[in-house]
């Protein structure tokens, strides 16, 4: 546990206090670090891994149709790679890599973009898991 200054009112508070003694403030709101949760779908099949792209650790691995949980300090650039390496992150759509941030619930999907077959993997934040996809 640390002190740290309410931005507030100016008084030491503990850095683990969801608000502050003093005034009140919601410190919560100022944290950076947390878990964030991916759902991945199950439509898809076999391993799963969740990468930090700047640094290239793994922060999570796991099955698809599981919901990845990791837990990252500050907002963090990541991408998702079922059946592709890190390296071929690079090269696939925006879709599987996305800028989350502590306490976010995202989903991670596969979506046919047409009549004719296309398919899409999709990274998007949700307010909740559905554990039905
Ligand atoms: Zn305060």
């Amino acid at each position: 546990m640390a002190l740290i200054k309410c931005p507030e009112c100016g008084q030491q508070v503990s850095d683990r206090a969801a608000n502050c003694i003093h005034c009140g403030f919601p410190l919560s709101s100022l944290r950076t670090d947390g878990e964030v949760m991916i759902k991945i779908s199950s439509k898809l099949q076999g391993r799963c891994k969740v990468y930090d792209m700047n640094s290239r650790k793994v922060l999570w691995e796991g099955t698809t149709g599981e919901v990845a949980v990791f837990s990252i300090n500050e907002p963090t650039w990541v991408g998702v790679a079922w059946g592709v390496s890190v390296d071929r992150l690079d090269k696939v759509p925006d879709a599987c890599r996305a800028t989350v941030k502590a306490g976010e619930k995202w989903e991670m999907t596969m979506e046919s973009t047409s009549f004719w077959g296309g398919m899409e993997y999709k990274l998007r934040r949700v307010d909740s898991i559905n554990s039905g996809i």
